[in-house]
């Protein structure tokens, strides 16, 4: 499942009663049976038919007309042809039945585990002849409109040597030391944040004093970074339950659950937010956190927020197979959110795209439509006065086999995970032609030690044999979200002062 089986004709031969395939994420397998043209009859074919990862209702109908046709291959009969799910449900909450949030409109058009498995029955009684339930179930998904996807995507990036330039007027703009520190963005989310989080979403307190205690968090943690000596400070995401969940809660377009909890990896869980129609920024997403934090200092603050493909690849669409589209009305939308922010002065943006390769491994034929569209809509999103500084930070990074197609997304400064491989990543940059900035990680936030000289000092030395000494910035692998106030003032300590006295080194 989850793609087309390119070797049907093999799968026959192998001593297996029954081959389940997936007729949902691809048509290359209908196509391909009927090319083989007909199928064992001794076997079962367990047609995965209802989608098992996408809450999108199932048009009944359709789904018939697909069965009739592989009723036509030779070898295929009523008996030995099984309606199933398409994989296993393990990636949709258990049933719609529990949001109470959800419009009608929306609900309409989904389907949450539990009523996947009636689409099932639904499309057996409809193949049976009765098929009025099927045609009331089907009738909303029916209306929606479908975009045309598009065939040449044009994909417009800058120069390697554009980036001199960029660089001069945002030296000037900035004016931040040799080997500049920063931070990804977020950091402890403390018991003490969460229990207010909680108050505020049951209501037992008013907004203005959730509000408040945010506003308190921030101007805390402005102190904090000027008194470690960070160069580039953040506000922190305070107000960020998810980096995904935050934005689509604010945009038009999406809509988010309740109780729809599904695990992302071990027995960690998340939400995804839906995607049901076009998407809009109908008001600020970030200014007013962002320019707060911005006025208590006189160091850069960057405005922060997710990228369209993370967006997407963490939300549920409900819109079909044009994923384009909608990454390009996400980049519309975070490209106003981002000028609101160079009018009111801020003077770099950050795009976090820690997903970029979660499409990955894709099928060679299809990568070089995914990067076209991933990267068109990360460079529309921040066509911005190039004085403003584009950071990028992308996590799990571990990108060499795609790093021409990462080249060409507009950043100025990346920051990447670095310091569990010891600086590995950096010999991707190495073998191309790299003139922009890198922060490569010092510090694994993802193991429970503070960070330490030694790893600093190993990965910002094969830095500097990389890229020379005034294209690199110091900061942790990722956001510190999890980690603890203590370990973070520790860590962030030792890499300003490792900074300071690479600074004393190299000279200014
Ligand atoms: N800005 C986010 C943070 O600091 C980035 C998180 C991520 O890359 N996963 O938490
Ligand atoms: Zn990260």
């Amino acid at each position: 499942y989850y793609e087309g089986v390119d070797f049907i004709r093999q799968l026959y031969e192998l001593p297996f009663a029954s081959i389940g395939l997936d007729f949902t994420s691809n048509d290359t397998n209908l196509a391909q049976l009927e090319k083989i043209g007909y199928f064992p009859e001794n076997k079962n074919l367990i047609c995965g038919i209802i989608d098992g990862r996408n809450p999108r209702r199932a048009n009944i109908e359709n789904k018939a007309k697909l069965i009739s046709r592989l009723l036509k291959i030779k070898g295929i009969t009523k008996e030995n042809l099984l309606l199933s799910n398409s994989c296993p449900l393990i990636h949709l909450p258990v049933t719609i039945d529990l949001e109470t949030n959800i419009s009608a409109a929306a609900k309409n058009i989904m389907s949450f585990a539990q009523e996947k498995l009636y689409e099932l029955y639904l499309l057996k009684e409809y193949l049976s002849g009765s098929k009025k339930k099927a045609k009331e179930w089907s009738k909303a998904i029916k209306r929606q409109k479908q975009y045309p996807i598009p065939k040449n995507i044009k994909l417009s990036s800058f120069k390697e040597k554009d980036y001199l330039r960029r660089r001069k007027l945002q030296d000037k703009f900035l004016n931040l030391p040799l080997f500049p520190t920063t931070t990804i963005g977020s950091f402890p989310q403390d018991s003490q944040l969460r229990k207010m989080r909680y108050n505020f979403a049951s209501k037992t307190i008013p907004a203005a004093v959730y509000e408040e205690f945010i506003r308190n968090k921030i101007k805390e943690l402005i102190r904090l970074q000027e008194e470690i000596g960070l160069d580039m400070l953040v506000h922190g995401e305070f107000e960020r339950t998810d980096m995904v969940e935050f934005f689509a809660q604010r945009l038009k377009g999406f809509t988010t659950t309740e109780k729809g909890w599904v695990i992302s990896y071990g027995t960690r869980v998340y939400r995804p937010p839906i995607i049901y129609k076009e998407i809009k920024r109908k008001k600020p997403l970030t200014v007013k956190e962002i320019t707060y934090a911005q006025s208590l200092t006189n160091k850069p603050v960057k405005g922060i927020f997710t990228g369209p493909v993370t967006m997407i690849a963490w939300s549920y669409n409900l819109r079909g197979p044009n994923l384009p589209k909608i990454a390009f009305e996400i980049a519309k939308a975070l490209n106003k959110e981002s000028k609101e922010l160079a009018k009111k002065g801020i003077k770099a943006i950050q795009i976090d795209e820690p997903a970029i390769k979660e499409y990955m491994p894709l099928k060679k034929k299809k990568q070089n439509f995914y990067f076209r569209w991933a990267i068109s809509a990360f460079n529309r999103a921040i066509k911005l006065d190039p004085k403003i500084q584009i950071h990028t930070h992308m996590c799990y990074s571990e990108f060499s086999d795609i790093i021409k197609w990462i080249l060409k997304l507009n950043f100025d400064v990346i920051t990447i995970e670095a310091a569990r491989a010891g600086g590995d990543i950096l010999d991707a940059f190495r073998r191309n032609v790299f003139l922009r900035q890198m922060g490569p990680g010092v510090w694994d936030i993802h193991s429970k030690y503070p960070a330490n000289t030694a790893t600093i000092k190993t990965i910002i030395k094969k830095a500097i044999a990389t890229l020379g000494k005034n294209k690199i910035w110091l900061n942790p692998d990722c956001g510190l979200k999890t980690r603890n106030w203590e370990e973070v003032i520790i860590s962030l300590k030792l890499i300003v002062k490792e900074a300071r006295l690479l600074r004393k080194k190299y000279g200014s």
